[in-house]
């Protein structure tokens, strides 16, 4: 555990509405404060009391983001490594649930020498020491960044605020500093900018002990002094502070409208940060590419929880990314799973460039998956399987090219005579679903002179996985024997992590989730090379 006492915080909490942006900010700040050569960390602090939001269903909470040390979090810490290109930890989450957890654990072992415990102190304090160990253990942050879940008004987010009071008034003055995003709408029909609703969060987040240092105010459109000085002074914050997050089209412009409004260096000077000048010349060239790409292309995700994006976050960030490194736009085609059941799969995949089935869970639409993944081996459509998505291809490739009838994956058909996906033998006796799968990174060794070779450019590397089954290895040689080759396993269990097929234009699937470590300025080599691979497939269509 590294706490020094020079490290300063930043708290940052939202209010009138939720969906303002807060992680993206939090994000942002982090990359501002890191651009000025500071070190810097990000805790995400959850209101709810599941332990983590790996028992959560996507519909629910979105992607859950894996670190690579195996923790199942909040889908926002996807947004600080992408900003901040630094890995996160377990210790970058905490939820109410976690907390209340170790308290009682602490309880029950007799730690209270027969105290009550209590929301304060002893909620608070282990709050406390959640945000100040927050990060890597061995490194001392210059600042933590806390970005506290929910909207002010929330009863649960109550012991979160307390603790950030008390932890302010113990750091000191220029040692703590709080932001509060906001909302300030315009009413067309009145022609304004409306100010009450941040008045009145900033009373309630007053009331409870906490003076916002700086105000980020969401707003469609430039705002204009007027409205900032007005805000400022009813809200008893300095107008410099009161900074405009106006809307902006891609996400990774964000850091670039605070820095213009001057957030950098407030908070520098406010925290007396020791800094150089920022640089962030490397983070404009790749929003420029972003917003100004040559070619399109289209790519089709297959998946069951299409209604809500946010359940695959990474994945549509992996694709900006890599798009930007290719030069091209990348139009995501959505495509609900189950839909194709009743369909043919021409319908749905005609027009696009590549298709890429990524993870889910259970039985709904696999079948719909099984016959996409073996539309795009048969057309020689560019094919990128994740996860289930790589478990589906081998189903469909075990089925129709080495004859093994009905072969499916046990999760699926746990009575199938072809069990080619299977569960592993340490999964099968476990009682709890909470934290028991293969989680976090691990190593994987890729064969020489294989597509996977070309992809990574490298024999080692390092994925995070979130998953029960694998690949059976009984199976293993009949696959190789038709063309489908293991190219990447795991060096320690010999569970294949990576297979292609030989033959094929591109056709990748994977185990692990290559979009958890795919960065703005570092996008994911399996990504970016599907993304070459469709655009040379959209090429030479046309041609
Ligand atoms: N359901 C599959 C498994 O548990 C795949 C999980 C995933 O795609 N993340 O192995």
């Amino acid at each position: 555990m590294a706490v020094d006492n020079n490290t300063k915080y930043i708290f940052i909490t939202g209010g009138v509405v939720s969906s303002l942006g807060k992680g993206i900010a939090s994000a942002s700040i982090g990359l501002l404060l890191k651009s000025r050569g500071l070190r810097v960390t990000i805790l995400k602090l959850d209101p709810y009391i599941n332990v983590d939001p790996g028992t959560l269903s996507p519909y629910q909470h979105g992607e859950v983001f894996v670190t690579d040390d195996g923790a199942e979090t909040d889908l926002d810490l996807g947004h600080y490594e992408r900003f901040i290109h630094d890995n996160m930890t377990k210790k970058n989450n905490a939820t109410t649930g976690q907390i209340y957890y170790s308290v009682i654990k602490k309880e029950r072992r007799g730690d209270y020498l027969g105290k009550t415990v209590q929301v304060i102190p002893h909620i608070t304090d282990e709050i406390k020491y959640r945000i100040r160990t927050a990060g890597h253990d061995n490194v001392i942050y210059d600042v933590i960044i806390v970005e506290v879940g929910g909207t002010i008004g929330d009863i649960e987010s109550l012991p979160f605020l307390e603790a950030i009071r008390q932890l302010c008034l113990e750091a000191g003055h220029e040692n703590a500093l709080n932001i509060h995003l906001t909302l300030v709408p315009y009413i067309k029909a009145a022609g304004e900018f409306k100010t009450k609703p941040t008045q009145h969060s900033v009373m309630r987040l007053r009331a409870i002990g906490i003076q916002p240092d700086v105000l980020l105010c969401r707003c469609e459109d430039h705002m204009g002094t007027d409205i900032k000085n007005k805000i400022g002074l009813f809200c008893n914050v300095a107008k410099e502070a009161v900074v405009e997050a106006t809307d902006v089209s891609i996400i990774y412009q964000v850091p670039l409208v605070f820095e213009e409004g001057g957030l950098g260096n407030l908070l520098a000077q406010r925290l007396k940060l020791k800094t150089r000048k920022p640089n962030l010349s490397k983070w404009k060239a790749f929003v420029k590419n972003v917003q100004n790409p040559e070619k399109k292309i289209t790519i089709a995700i297959c998946g069951k929880y299409v209604e809500l994006k946010d359940s695959y976050k990474s994945i549509i960030e992996s694709f900006v990314h890599a798009g930007a490194a290719c030069n091209a736009h990348v139009e995501l085609k959505w495509v609900d799973a189950e839909e194709i059941e009743n369909h043919t799969v021409a319908q749905f995949f005609g027009d696009v460039s590549g298709i890429l089935i990524p993870g889910g869970f259970g039985n709904r639409g696999i079948e719909g998956k099984i016959s996409v993944a073996g539309y795009a081996r048969e057309n020689n459509i560019p094919f990128f399987g994740i996860c289930l998505g790589m478990q589906c291809a081998i189903i469909e490739f075990a089925r129709n090219v080495c004859g093994m009838k009905n072969a499916n994956g046990a999760e699926f058909s746990p009575q199938t005579d072809y069990p080619v996906i299977d569960i592993m033998e340490e999964q099968k006796n476990l009682s709890n679903l909470g934290g028991t799968m293969r989680l976090g990174a691990y190593e994987c060794k890729i064969k020489p002179d294989t597509k996977t070779f070309n992809i990574y450019g490298k024999q080692t590397i390092h994925e995070r996985h979130r998953h029960r089954y694998e690949v059976n290895n009984r199976y293993l040689d009949d696959f190789e024997k038709k063309g489908l080759i293991a190219t990447g396993v795991n060096p320690g269990t010999n569970l294949v992590e990576i297979v292609e097929i030989q033959g094929h234009p591109w056709f990748i699937g994977v185990q692990f989730h290559p979009e958890l470590k795919s960065r703005a300025l570092e996008p994911s080599p399996p990504f970016r090379e599907f993304v070459k691979a469709a655009l040379d497939y959209a090429a030479n269509r046309i041609v």
